[in-house]
């Protein structure tokens, strides 16, 4: 505390220029948060009876409470509570075409609410929406999580999802990068419904040498290695490491390649069963080491994996969150819904089969040392998985898979800004980062769903307590 007013009171010394002068009227912190429980996401370790300050919308100090009082324009009472950094969602979407932008836009609240202060955009096409809400929220006018994207997707010519950017050639690539770039976005997106391998691989490649980063899906006409040679800095969803896990990977992929040119290509999808059969834990640990020699991430979203699995049997329709999800998004469920509904029981067991598989990769990941990231792939057309909730399912799951609460939490927190290259300013609880923070009021190194009980959120140094997230979550409800 004293260290802090000196320096905060030095300059305004200066200006007045003298001694003699009586000493300017000292600022208080904006806001102090005492006795509380600070969750150390980088050693995993929980710091006891720690009072946090916040000034300036940065936390300016953490250190042990002690008799001291600290000023404050706002004082939150921390006894019995527990304080964790900000939580990052590290696979969302925010797309469906302008029309939706507004009801995409309702989503903020619900990452808000549930103490998620950052998300990143895995691609789509509401872009130039995205840069205006972040506008907003920078300027205080929209409480909502800060928003890392991707920009538009990178794909094939005639592309999945609408607003991608289709490439081929290099020249093609090359136009595409630049067109990103042009957008200032965060890291790229590269996607595989109709992308080539070599376009891809190029990408990949291109991408480096700009220095931005890449991650996305895979076609399964390359391999993992390859890509990861490149320099793939993240590969999202389990697919993509689980068929470098074959012993019989080569193969699987010659097999692929070759099809592409008949009548019959094959996909990911058609080659699964394979893959899964072939399973090799020395292949396994191959392309594991090589993820964490090349800091290459792995987002699992086991949650959404569950979720579209068990989506025939389950019914959704109770749902309290369903209540905030606007119509028209609801209306983007129905094509995962009428998928489900046609799917045989043989693909439906294999789909469970594997599911099962995906959750015993991740210790592995955890183990080879490969960054993990918590993702959601929460947004539009991906049925029932909720904006914010569904991040507290993904860690619950990853604590399922065989996690540490603590691993988990720093997959939803501090990985997000390593891999985003801000953990300089954010992504743990220390003196210069960002204020997000999430206090709790129970241990979540204890139990992994105590994130659920959230008591406040602070988001840019400002408190929203849960009367207020009450009221966030009330504007965006269905009427
Ligand atoms: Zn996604």
């Amino acid at each position: 505390m004293r260290n802090y007013r000196c320096w905060l009171a030095l300059p305004g010394a200066l200006l007045l220029g003298g001694a003699s002068r009586p000493a300017a009227p000292v600022a208080p912190y904006d806001l102090v948060i005492s006795h509380v429980g600070v969750v150390d996401v980088e050693a995993g370790r929980l710091l006891l009876d720690q009072t946090v300050a916040v000034a300036g919308g940065k936390i300016v100090r953490v250190g042990p409470a002690g008799r001291a009082s600290y000023p404050a324009s706002q004082q939150l009472d921390g006894t019995g509570r527990y304080l964790l950094p900000g939580l990052w969602d590290m696979h969302v979407h925010f797309r469906g075409g302008d029309s939706l932008a507004a009801a995409n836009k309702k989503s903020l609240a619900l990452y808000l609410a549930h103490g998620i202060t950052t998300v990143r955009d895995a691609g789509g096409d509401l872009t130039p929406h995205l840069y205006q809400w972040r506008r907003e929220e920078e300027a205080g006018t929209l409480a909502g999580p800060r928003i890392f994207t991707s920009g538009p997707k990178i794909d094939g010519p005639g592309a999945t999802w609408p607003g991608s950017l289709e490439v081929t050639t290099p020249s093609q690539v090359s136009r595409a990068l630049d067109s990103l770039q042009r957008l200032r976005v965060d890291y790229v997106k590269i996607y595989d419904s109709k992308i080539s391998g070599p376009a891809y691989l190029e990408t990949i490649t291109q991408a480096e040498k700009r220095g931005l980063k890449t991650t996305g899906h895979m076609p399964y006409s390359v391999t993992l290695g390859e890509a990861v040679a490149r320099g793939l800095d993240g590969t999202e969803h389990l697919y993509y490491v689980f068929k470098a896990c074959s012993g019989k990977e080569d193969s699987l992929t010659a097999l692929v390649r070759n099809s592409l040119t008949t009548s019959k290509p094959l996909g990911l999808f058609a080659m699964l069963p394979a893959v899964y059969d072939t399973y090799s834990p020395a292949a396994a640990q191959r392309i594991f080491r090589l993820m964490a020699s090349h800091r290459t991430a792995a987002t699992p979203t086991l949650g959404i994996g569950k979720t579209l699995a068990e989506l025939t049997p389950d019914n959704h329709a109770h749902d309290t969150l369903l209540a905030y999800i606007d119509p028209q998004i609801q209306r983007t469920y129905a094509k995962r819904l009428a998928g489900a509904r046609t799917q045989s029981a043989a693909a439906r067991a294999f789909t469970h089969k594997l599911e099962a598989k995906f959750m015993t990769l991740v210790p592995q990941l955890q183990a080879a040392g490969v960054p993990l990231l918590a993702g959601s792939d929460s947004g539009p057309f991906n049925s029932y998985t909720y904006p914010g909730a569904s991040l507290h399912d993904e860690l619950a799951l990853l604590v399922q898979a065989g996690l540490t609460p603590a691993q988990a939490l720093r997959a939803a927190t501090l990985n997000g800004a390593r891999w985003l290259g801000v953990a300089g300013r954010s992504g743990s609880i220390a003196v210069g980062k960002d204020a997000d923070l999430v206090l709790l009021s129970a241990n979540p190194l204890a139990d992994i769903t105590n994130t659920r009980k959230i008591a406040a959120v602070v988001a840019r140094g400002k408190v929203y307590s849960q009367a207020d997230l009450g009221r966030l979550l009330a504007a965006v409800k269905n009427k």
